[in-house]
């Protein structure tokens, strides 16, 4: 008998530990991790792997269709919001059945410096009057939108090296996390930071981070979450398990 297939829409941390989770509870499933393909040196996940774009929401909707996919399993950064917007498409087109796995955003602290703004590009215009040497965590992709401000002095940390347009006096720093709170606040220190800026990503791969903004006394950027289809979602891959087993059977 074949196993009922599952795409698994991949690139994150939580993407690989729901790939290793299946394949130790769930055998009798074939799950594919679908990744952007946009680093060049992925971390990937326990199983089968494809890479690459569907070619919108018709192009997801043929591949589920042609692997006959019983169930897709969105589990993108939150900022990957055209991917989710495609599978959502994808999916009520197809009439499969979409759960997304959606950590919760990060909550301010006592004692935390947060500005809240609603796109990259209020960040920049946020950053301008808050200080001259800014941290950009908010990868490779979101640097261009600074690139107008030539009197600020940048550390950018990504996974792999920005393309132009970069603002004039910039540092790269290649790394991936997670990352430690004593690390992060090494790294702000050393490089004189004054402010850090942030996707609200949530979860605990990045989070570090704050924690030691906070312990400087650092103000930090915190850019909204775009706005996300509304599909069935959990918030921990753990609850993928009932899920599945509601809609594929048990094994
Ligand atoms: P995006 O803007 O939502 O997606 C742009 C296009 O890339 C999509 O329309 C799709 O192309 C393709 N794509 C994205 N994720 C894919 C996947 N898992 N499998 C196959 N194709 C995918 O996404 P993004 O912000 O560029 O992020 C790309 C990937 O990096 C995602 O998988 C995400 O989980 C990961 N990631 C993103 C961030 C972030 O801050 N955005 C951070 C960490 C990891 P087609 O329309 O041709 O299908």
């Amino acid at each position: 008998m074949t196993r009922p297939t599952v795409l698994l829409l991949g690139g994150t941390g939580e993407a690989r530990r729901l790939a290793a989770l299946l394949a130790r509870e769930r055998p009798d499933l074939r799950v594919v991790t679908s990744l952007a393909g946009r680093v060049a040196r992925p971390a990937l996940p326990e199983g089968e792997v494809r890479i690459g774009g569907f070619g919108g929401p018709a192009g997801l909707a043929d591949w589920v269709r042609r692997e006959r996919a019983g169930a897709v399993l969105d589990v993108t950064h939150p900022f990957a919001a055209r991917m989710s917007t495609s599978a959502a498409t994808a999916c009520a087109e197809v009439g499969v059945p979409l759960l997304a796995v959606r950590r919760p955003g990060w909550t301010a602290r006592p004692g935390d410096d947060w500005r809240r703004v609603p796109s990259l590009e209020a960040a920049a215009a946020t950053v301008e009057g808050l200080g001259e040497r800014v941290f950009l965590s908010t990868g490779r992709q979101s640097v261009a939108a600074f690139a107008v401000l030539d009197r600020h002095w940048f550390l950018v940390r990504s996974v792999d090296p920005p393309q132009p347009p970069l603002p004039r006096r910039l540092v790269v720093v290649l790394d991936r996390g997670p990352f430690t709170v004593d690390g992060e606040r090494d790294l702000l220190s050393r490089h004189d930071i004054e402010v850090l800026v942030t996707k609200d990503s949530g979860g605990t791969m990045t989070a570090a981070k704050l924690d030691a903004a906070r312990q400087l006394g650092l103000p930090v950027v915190v850019v909204d979450r775009p706005s996300l289809p509304a599909t069935d979602t959990v918030e921990r891959v753990e609850l993928v398990l009932p899920w599945l087993a509601a809609r594929l059977g048990h094994r």
